[in-house]
C-alpha cells in the first residue's frame, strides 16, 4: 500500500504537545518547524492539547504550555482560545468523535472486540519470549466464531477494540525528512483502538484528529516513527487522506545522548527565567537540524522566507550551550535601548537590586544601567552582578576586598583621588575619568592596578560595568563615601596583615 500525499487544501500542520508542564526544548524545535513550514508556505498552524492523559495532565501544565508559545511568537490560527472551524482543540474534549470513528470501523468488520484478558495476553507474550517468536498480539479474537463471541457476551466480558491488519503486503511512504520507509504488514499486529473501559487510545485519537482537522504534513519526532505504519494504515482504514510524514532527528546533548536535565536548562521556562531571548532562541532551534554551516543571525523574517522542510537534516542535532549563549548576546546588542531595559526590569527585581515596583528613581538608574550592560551580557540574569553598585551601598567582604586592597599603593591612591574628585567640576565622565587617571600617572601606576582597587570600592567587586559611568552615575557624594569606606578597609586589612 503506498500513502498519498496530503496537500490537499494547502498546507495544515500541527503541534499536539501532552501538557506536563513548561516544554522541552527538543519539541518546540518540532513545534517551530511546524510554524516556519505552516509560515512558509502560507498554510494554517494549529495547535491541538493531547490532553487525555488524566494522570498527568493539570491546568497549570496546560496554561505553561499555552504562555510558551506565545512568548517565543508561534502563534496557532487554529487552537486554543482563537478556535477555528474544527474545535474542540483539546483531545479531552474529543472523545465522542474517537469512539463514533471505532463503532464505524467496527461495523465495517475492520475492527473486531477482543475479550483476551491482560492475563491471558501476558502468558501469551510470555509463550511467545520463550519459544523465540515475535510476541505482539496473534490475532486470536479476529477469528472467533459467532458462537464464541456470543457466549463471551453472554458472560458480560470486558472487551478492547482491535484493528485488523492484513498478514500480507507493505506499508510504504515517503518521508519528508528521512526519506522511503517500507514495513512489512507482518510486523504490524492488530493493535487496540479503545480500552476496555471504551477510552480511546493513542493512535486512534491522534488519526481522527488529524483526519478531522485535515491535517497534510504529520511533522514531529523521530521516537514517534515507529507509530507511523499503524497511522497510515488508520487513516486508510477509516477513508482518510493520508498525510505526508516527516520524523526530526533528537536533540543531543554535548555526549551525543537525547538532551536531558542531566545536560542543564532543558524547559522554555528555565530558558526563559535564565535570560534568554525569545528571538535568539527562535534563531537557534532553527538552525538545530536545519540550514548552512554559514548560517548565524538570522531573523524570523528570514527564517520563514528561506524555511523548506525538505532540507531538514537527517542526522541528529547537537545542543550547543555555548553557541546560544553567544547568539543571544549578538541579539541583546540588537535590541534597542528602551526595549532591553523592559526586558532586563524582572531581573533586578529578582536580584534584589529594585522593588517588585520600581521607584522613578530606580527606573531612571535602569535606564541609566542598559547601555552599560548591552555590551558585556550574553544572558539577561548576568546584568545584576554589573550594575550593582549602581542600586545599593554593596557591603564589602573582606575576601573579596583583600586582593584589590591590600597593595601597599592602594590607601596613597585612593587619598590623592579622592583629594581630586572633590573639585572635579562639572562630574561627567569624561572629568571623572581624568582624574583618576592622572592619579594614576602621577604615581607611575599600570592601569589594572590604579583601577581595580576602585571597582571593589564602588562596586563591591572587579566584576562589573566600567567604574568611571558608575561613579559619574553615583555621584560626587556617594562615591567619596564609598572610597572613604574602602581606604579604611585598606588600612584595616594592611593592619591586620602585619599584625
Ligand atoms: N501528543 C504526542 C506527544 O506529545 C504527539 C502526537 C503526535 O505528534 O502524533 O508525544
Amino acid at each position: 500500500m503506498n500513502s498519498s500525499t496530503g496537500n490537499r487544501r494547502g498546507v495544515r500542520v500541527r503541534a499536539a504537545p501532552a501538557p506536563s508542564g513548561s516544554l522541552h526544548v527538543g519539541n518546540v524545535r518540532t513545534f517551530l518547524y511546524n510554524w516556519l513550514h505552516a509560515r512558509h508556505t502560507g498554510g494554517i498552524f494549529v495547535l491541538r492539547i493531547e490532553d487525555t492523559d488524566t494522570s498527568r495532565f493539570t491546568e497549570e501544565a496546560y496554561e505553561a504550555v499555552l504562555e510558551d508559545l506565545r512568548w517565543l511568537g508561534l502563534d496557532w490560527d487554529e487552537g486554543p482560545e482563537v478556535e477555528g472551524p474544527h474545535a474542540p482543540y483539546r483531545q479531552s474534549q474529543r472523545t465522542q468523535l474517537h469512539v463514533r470513528a471505532a463503532e464505524r470501523l467496527l461495523a465495517s468488520g475492520a475492527a473486531y472486540r477482543c475479550y483476551c484478558t491482560k492475563e491471558e495476553l501476558n502468558q501469551r507474550r510470555a509463550e511467545a519470549m520463550a519459544e523465540r517468536r515475535r510476541p505482539g498480539y496473534d490475532g486470536r479474537c479476529y477469528r472467533l466464531t459467532p458462537d464464541q463471541i456470543a457466549g463471551y457476551e453472554a458472560e458480560g466480558r470486558a472487551y478492547t477494540v482491535r484493528v485488523h491488519i492484513p498478514d500480507e503486503g507493505e506499508v510504504v511512504f515517503e518521508d519528508l525528512v528521512i526519506g522511503r520507509i517500507a514495513t512489512q504488514l507482518d510486523q504490524i499486529d492488530d493493535f487496540a483502538i479503545l480500552r476496555s473501559d471504551g477510552a480511546p487510545l493513542y493512535h486512534l485519537a491522534v488519526v481522527v484528529d488529524d483526519g478531522l482537522m485535515e491535517i497534510s504534513e504529520v511533522i514531529r519526532g523521530d521516537d514517534l516513527l515507529s507509530n507511523t505504519p499503524k497511522q497510515i494504515l488508520l487513516h486508510a482504514t477509516l477513508g482518510n487522506p493520508v498525510p505526508s510524514f516527516g520524523h526530526l532527528p533528537q536533540v543531543l546533548g554535548p555526549d551525543r545522548k537525547p538532551l536531558s536535565k542531566r545536560h542543564g536548562s532543558t524547559s522554555i521556562a528555565d530558558f526563559r527565567e535564565t535570560g534568554y531571548l525569545q528571538e535568539a532562541l527562535v534563531n537557534f532551534l532553527a538552525l538545530l537540524g536545519w540550514g548552512t554551516a554559514d548560517d548565524t543571525i538570522l531573523s524570523r523574517e528570514e527564517l520563514v522566507l528561506r524555511f523548506d522542510i525538505s532540507d531538514v537534516h537527517p542526522s541528529p542535532a547537537m545542543f550547543d550551550t555555548k553557541k546560544l549563549d553567544w547568539m543571544n548576546g549578538e541579539y541583546i546588542r540588537l535590541l534597542a535601548d528602551e526595549d532591553l531595559t523592559r526586558r532586563v526590569i524582572p531581573f533586578y527585581i529578582r536580584a534584589g537590586l529594585v522593588g517588585a515596583q520600581p521607584t522613578d528613581d530606580e527606573m531612571n538608574k535602569i535606564a541609566a544601567a542598559t547601555p552599560l550592560i548591552k555590551t558585556r551580557i550574553r544572558r539577561l540574569d548576568e546584568a545584576p552582578a554589573l550594575v550593582r553598585g549602581l542600586f545599593t551601598r554593596v557591603h564589602l567582604d573582606r575576601d573579596t576586598a583583600r586582593n584589590a586592597l591590600l597593595a601597599e599603593h592602594v590607601p596613597d591612591l585612593f587619598e590623592r583621588t579622592m583629594v581630586q574628585l572633590a573639585h572635579v567640576d562639572p562630574w561627567t565622565k569624561e572629568t571623572v575619568e581624568a582624574a583618576l587617571r592622572g592619579v594614576a600617572e602621577e604615581m607611575a601606576l599600570k592601569p589594572r592596578n590604579a583601577f581595580a582597587p576602585f571597582y571593589v570600592a564602588v562596586s563591591g567587586s572587579t566584576v562589573s560595568a566600567p567604574v568611571f559611568d558608575l561613579m559619574t552615575l553615583i555621584g560626587r557624594e556617594e562615591c567619596l563615601l564609598r572610597l572613604r569606606r574602602a581606604l579604611d578597609l585598606s588600612r584595616d586589612l594592611a593592619g591586620t596583615a602585619t599584625s
